[in-house]
């Protein structure tokens, strides 16, 4: 049912790269089995998910949405990917994201843009843009998309939908294409609250195959979604709500603060000072620690491999030049740049300390308050084509995500409502550092 709506309208949304129909088909076959003789079922029995391009799934091409990795089939499953399998889910295929997750708008994609289910002239947000629009869609009932500075939030947002950016170390990265290790984490997209929670469940946990995955011990989140809100202290952080911020947003967020106070939050403003230094340390830290992770590429390993070079220096450069596109070049500059032994102090040292500034605003506010909650996005779904000349501009958007992002933390987009022209907005909830319980209790809330 679910292949036979991508037949039918992804060839315009655009949000799957490859189809695993006999990984799926035979899945789907076992949990009928299963249900047959009786079996308990697990979680998720018969759930179709999608994979985002860039988390290796065995069988299927990996692209992260690059030419450079055209023809690259991993010979092995992320972690993430065997857990979602082991609980039963259905994987139907690969998501269309921006070239190796970086991108807000998934145009920065090698095999086309995808489009937002929601308003087919804008775009779905990204990276994970194909990840959100498959689940908008109703192509998939779930899907994984990763998040380094929003790349989960953002597109939930744009696409109304759920999207989880778990705490760093709380899913394993195992299997993923790594853009910026310190920062990549690996989510879940749902359509409603209980869902991200149950595929969470699923998803998170120690693995020994990647040695940042914290072994704490994982909560109940979906039993957690039973305890009523009352008495939690929701923080409202003003530097969230300045200059820039869509109007029709702001009165979405504004009125669900109030719906979060009609259902006993005390709400408290706090702040997050270093807020305006988020942005500028995101695109430094990210772009250094791509241009370490993606000299990898060379055209040996993976992928493609120019042919019109006759020594090896060569085939490097013309590889590097025909696989990667102008945004994934720009970023390896802008790292190698911000790393070179001349410039490492200004820059990258420099990222290092604001980023431990913007950590200690969030330990700060987080003595105050259990959860705090701000708009996502600065504006709902943009045109396609609107911002692609302006890199800068781009960046700047991603003024709600990043810091998150930096300090560790968990956050997440809910839905909570739209503009006049029925473009959804998302709310975003952050929490503590493993406090997935608590700021998923408040998304139920918000819902
Ligand atoms: N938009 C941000 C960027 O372009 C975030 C991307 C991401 O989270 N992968 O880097």
């Amino acid at each position: 049912m679910h292949y036979a709506a991508i037949a039918a309208t992804d060839g315009q949304v655009n949000s799957f790269l490859a189809l695993s129909r006999e990984r799926a088909m035979a899945q789907a076959e076992k949990i009928d089995n299963m249900a047959a003789r009786g079996e308990a079922l697990p979680a998720l029995a018969g759930v179709p998910v999608g994979i985002k391009d860039v988390l290796a799934m065995q069988g299927a091409p990996a692209t992260a949405g690059s030419l450079i990795l055209k023809g690259y089939c991993p010979p092995y499953d992320a972690t993430a990917v065997t857990k979602l399998e082991a609980a039963g889910a259905v994987l139907l295929g690969k998501l269309n994201c921006d070239e190796f997750a970086m991108g807000s708008s998934n145009e920065n994609s090698a095999y086309g843009p995808v489009k937002n289910p929601r308003a087919m002239d804008r775009v779905p947000g990204g990276s994970s843009g194909g990840s959100a629009a498959a689940v908008a869609a109703g192509f998939a009932v779930a899907s994984l998309g990763t998040d380094t500075g929003g790349s989960i939030r953002q597109p939930a947002a744009f696409c109304g939908v759920v999207g989880v950016l778990p705490t760093y170390g709380r899913v394993s990265r195992y299997g993923l294409i790594a853009f910026a290790s310190s920062l990549d984490r690996v989510g879940p997209f749902t359509r409603n609250v209980t869902d991200a929670a149950t595929v969470l469940q699923v998803l998170a946990g120690k693995d020994t195959l990647d040695a940042t995955s914290s072994d704490r011990p994982v909560d109940d989140y979906v039993g957690a979604l039973e305890k009523p809100v009352d008495g939690l202290r929701v923080g409202v952080p003003a530097e969230y709500f300045g200059e820039g911020l869509d109007p029709e947003i702001r009165a979405a967020i504004e009125r669900t603060i109030d719906g979060l106070k009609a259902a006993g939050c005390v709400v408290k403003p706090v702040s997050l000072p270093h807020t305006k230094y988020a942005v500028p340390t995101y695109y430094v830290i990210a772009t250094a620690e791509a241009s370490s992770n993606l000299s990898r590429f060379d055209g040996v390993r993976f992928g493609l491999r120019s042919e019109e070079a006759n020594t090896l220096s060569a085939m490097f450069r013309k590889t590097r030049d025909a696989g990667f596109g102008a945004e994934v070049k720009r970023r390896i500059l802008l790292g190698t740049y911000a790393l070179s032994a001349g410039y490492y102090d200004a820059y990258y040292k420099k990222a290092q300390q604001v980023r431990t500034l913007l950590t200690r605003d969030f330990l700060a506010a987080f003595e105050q308050v259990d959860v705090i909650v701000g708009p996502m996005t600065p504006t709902p779904a943009f045109k396609l084509g609107e911002k692609t000349d302006d890199p800068m501009e781009m960046y700047l958007a991603d003024i709600y995500s990043v810091a998150a992002s930096l300090a560790g933390i968990c956050g997440v987009s809910v839905p909570c409502g739209e503009t006049k022209a029925g473009l959804p907005i998302g709310v975003q909830i952050m929490g503590k550092h493993f406090d997935e319980v608590t700021m998923l209790r408040v998304a139920l809330a918000v819902e």
